[in-house]
């Protein structure tokens, strides 16, 4: 009946099983009998069996058992379709009873034939009978004395005799694991890694051989790679006179495989089964065309493979073993690529805490910025700048970043802000120079007056105290934790290579300063699609000047401070072009409110009053005249472009210029110029009029020829509604998802952190939409956009900026709505790259 019924089937050569029909490992086993590996017979359970089992419906168990020579032991493990949605545990030794016992103890000896039979009376007991594992702690030793404790242990606690029929034991092991795998907590575990609803699982039972008896016994495991490293490295562990995974038990007495100067090795003990192991290694990694970790048996002396599972692996490691495989020709590079998830890119490009350690958790947060770094708790930037100085490593912490902590920002290791989310400043700039940053942590209580803050638990901590900041998981640690160097080797560059080949959307990065562009060529990022020129402001040497711009009365005076800040610009741009060597490099025109480059506190208002040489109180006034209700929809981004135009006058001659100068020595440099926030036709026809005008007095002054692009920043919901008036007068289109997300949902982007996580926890929404693009209702604007945009004007190149161009579900949307672009951080690129790459292939 077995060998006809498909749900509980020998596994042969031919034998109809599939992995989303039987699960991963009795799929597996096919393969290595296909190889034929020295596999113990073995039947496989469907996922359909199984689910009946779960109901009571138990399939004919004598047949199972039938399939087996007679007398064997057997064990029973778990096979989902997925190796990753876990299981329940393996039960070994099935079938062994009394009479088997004494049998035994003729073959194999007393102690481990005794040894057998406690280990399933625990086993049963726990996973079947659902008694307590404390009740075999004081079952000492090994041997007969041990087995009769553990059975008179079962038989008090059930007030029944342990069951003796091997069929009876068989049916009762079956049952309890398919009912473990509909628990609530299997469910839920399952489900949280990636698991449908109704995910199967299937069985395997399988012949028992022996790690214990006669003359060389034990059991243990190998894989040819360093799972930390995925460099080759044969590895694993071997304990004689014992089964299943016993030898990663931290036993000390299990053995090395290959000859170790820890101690004595496997492969000197038994070098011929070494030898044939390691063949069959290398034969499963060739044709099941992965690193596996095989399980193996040695029996007196002869080895036995038990099974095979996908060797486990840091973020480097995978993509060390795909660029191997990939490299042997026993995988493609396509499939290489879609080997790794972009996500574990992030890991290597930065440091990380290790992720071996313990972690003493002293705040959350949200990761707005990944790497790992430790240092002093320093609370402004002076004191960070202090502290760079001293040569000692900082970490910044404030309520919320502004323009006047760049520089604590630059010399700190680290950023912690309390406020803020994954678009705050602190993020965007965090991100932009690849600086670890926690925003929005709000569980620990910042006390600025005081200069402490203060854990959940109530330990404070303040000025010079170490700790650490981990921006990938967005935690805060107390003391140094152990770190991990980013991994950018030749594997990682290669990846990269391949990817690029296959990519079909562009990726740009987002990049303000000469670092930031640097770090998106070493990427090979297509250009910069975003270099937000307010952060060239921010440097403290030209801090005193834009603020002596603002403060400026007159068009006329403002003109004449600019006068100053336009060869500083100038020399921004050239040095961008210069880095970029003709790749597109689109400008973004001055955007943010000009009071945020004021001061907010008294003492640097004080500053500001003795750098200008003006009373207090009228700077303090001034101040004052100049702040909004509600800052991000006041007077910014084109806005200012009307109605202060000579700071985006003075901007378009430094771009030009700055064209001229490093045209001269390359290849000739064809700028983007954007315009943030638009929102009606007539900002752009304004902006252009006067950017063409100046476009012309440069190349008369200057006798030059050159073209430039002009395009619209869509971050406002009217500009993308309105998209086909807007067109007609520009090359390009780039969607600024961040504002236009907050304007779509009417949702602060500064203030949403706080209570993003309970929108998302209570199921509000499924994903913070500053993070992921919101696919149904910003993404309809950005369909509409692209739609109006490019039926006004054929040809024009759409493209998006905001954070989520590094967001592999968000550059899909964008591949599909058929973007020329995404762009994204710097350190984003390679993340993006990847996911474009495997969108393609
Ligand atoms: C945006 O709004 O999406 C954008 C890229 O601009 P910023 O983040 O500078 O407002
Ligand atoms: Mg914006």
């Amino acid at each position: 009946a077995v060998q006809n019924d498909p749900h509980t089937t020998l596994v042969t050569e031919t034998a109809p099983i599939a992995n989303d029909t039987h699960g991963g490992r009795a799929k597996c086993l096919q393969r290595l009998v296909r190889l034929h590996l020295p596999v113990p017979h073995t039947v496989a359970l469907s996922f359909d069996a199984v689910a009946r089992i779960g109901k009571g419906n138990l399939p004919d168990v004598q047949a199972v058992v039938g399939q087996f020579p007679a007398g064997t032991l057997l064990c029973v493990r778990p096979s989902s379709q997925d190796p990753d949605w876990g299981g329940p545990g393996a039960v070994l030794n099935i079938g062994i009873n009394d009479t088997r016992f004494e049998a035994l103890c003729k073959t194999i000896g007393e102690k481990p034939a005794a040894a057998l039979y406690t280990r399933f009376v625990q086993a049963y007991a726990v996973g079947v009978a659902r008694l307590d594992p404390d009740m075999f702690d004081d079952v000492k030793g090994d041997g007969r004395l041990a087995l009769q404790a553990s059975l008179s242990a079962y038989e008090a606690e059930t007030e029944e005799e342990f069951p003796q029929d091997p069929a009876t034991q068989l049916a009762a092991v079956l049952r309890s694991m398919a009912r473990a795998w509909d628990g609530t907590s299997a469910r839920l575990l399952r489900q949280a890694k990636g698991a449908p609803a109704d995910a199967g699982l299937g069985l395997v039972v399988q012949q028992m051989v022996f790690g214990v008896g006669t003359g060389q016994c034990g059991a243990g495991v190998l894989q040819l790679v360093d799972s930390d490293t995925g460099l080759p490295q044969i590895t694993g562990r071997y304990l004689s006179q014992s089964q299943g995974r016993d030898a990663l038990e931290g036993d000390a007495a299990a053995l090395y495989l290959t000859c170790d100067p820890r101690g004595p090795s496997f492969e000197e003990l038994v070098p011929e089964a070494f030898a044939e192991l390691t063949a069959h290694a290398s034969l499963m990694r060739q044709r099941l065309r992965a690193e596996m970790q095989v399980e193996f048996v040695i029996e007196d002396g002869k080895l036995h493979i038990l099974d095979g599972v996908r060797v486990s692996r840091s973020s480097r490691a995978s993509v060390r073993i795909a660029v191997a495989l990939a490299d042997d020709g026993i995988i493609s590079r396509e499939e290489a690529l879609m080997r790794v998830q972009p996500r574990t890119l992030t890991e290597l490009l930065h440091r990380q805490v290790d992720p071996r350690v313990k972690r003493d958790r002293i705040g959350r947060g949200i990761p707005a910025s990944p790497g790992a770094a430790t240092g002093k708790i320093v609370f402004n930037a002076t004191e960070a700048q202090a502290s760079a100085a001293r040569g000692e490593p900082c970490i910044l912490v404030r309520r919320e970043t502004s323009p006047e902590d760049i520089r604590g920002m630059h010399a700190a290791q680290a950023v912690i802000t309390e406020r803020g989310g994954i678009t705050s400043h602190a993020a965007v700039i965090g991100r932009g120079m690849g600086l670890p940053c926690v925003v929005g942590a709000s569980n620990m209580h910042l006390n600025m007056a005081k200069r402490t803050i203060t854990a959940p638990d109530g330990r404070v901590f303040t000025t010079g105290d170490e700790i650490t900041v981990d921006g990938t998981k967005g935690e805060i640690l107390a003391g140094a934790a152990a770190m991990q160097e980013a991994a950018l080797d030749d594997t990682f560059t290669r990846l990269m290579e391949w990817a690029q080949d296959c990519a079909d959307i562009g990726i740009r990065a987002n990049a303000d300063t000469p670092a930031d562009a640097q770090t998106a060529r070493n990427f090979n990022a297509h250009g910069i699609g975003l270099c937000r020129t307010e952060h060239m402001f921010f440097d403290p040497g030209r801090l005193t000047v834009m603020r002596e711009m603002i403060f400026a009365a007159t068009g006329e005076d403002r003109r004449a401070v600019l006068e100053r800040l336009l060869p500083m610009q100038r020399d921004d741009f050239t040095q961008l072009f210069r880095i970029m060597q003709g790749q597109p490099v689109c400008i973004r025109l001055f955007d943010p409110p000009l009071h945020e480059f004021l001061p907010a506190d008294k003492a640097g208002q004080r500053e500001l009053a003795e750098a200008l040489g003006l009373p207090l109180s009228q700077v303090t006034r001034r101040i004052e005249s100049m702040t909004e209700y509600n800052p991000m929809l006041g007077l910014r981004g084109v806005r200012l472009g009307v109605t202060v135009p000579e700071i985006y006058e003075m901007q378009a001659r430094a771009i030009f210029e700055a064209t001229i100068e490093a045209s001269r020595d390359g290849e000739p440099v064809v700028p983007e110029i954007m315009i943030p926030l638009v929102s009606a036709r007539r900002e752009v026809e304004m902006v252009k009029a006067s950017v063409d005008a100046i476009a012309a007095a440069v190349r008369s002054e200057r006798d030059a020829t050159f073209t430039y692009r002009l395009g619209v920043m869509v971050e406002t919901p009217r500009a993308a509604l309105r998209a086909a008036e807007i067109a007609p007068h520009c090359a390009f289109l780039s969607f600024g998802t961040n504002d236009l997300t907050q304007m779509t949902y009417g949702l602060s982007r500064d203030d949403a952190g706080r209570f993003m996580s309970d929108y998302v926890q209570q199921g509000v929404f499924p994903e913070d939409p500053f993070h992921v693009l919101d696919q149904d209702g910003v993404g309809e604007l950005l369909q509409l956009g692209a739609e109006r945009g490019r039926k006004a004007q054929p040809g024009i190149t759409l493209s998006i900026c905001g954070e989520h161009g590094g967001n592999p579900e968000s550059i899909a949307f964008c591949r599909d709505a058929g973007f020329d672009y995404v762009s994204c951080s710097p350190f984003r690129v390679p993340v993006a790259r990847l996911a474009a790459a495997q969108l393609a292939i």
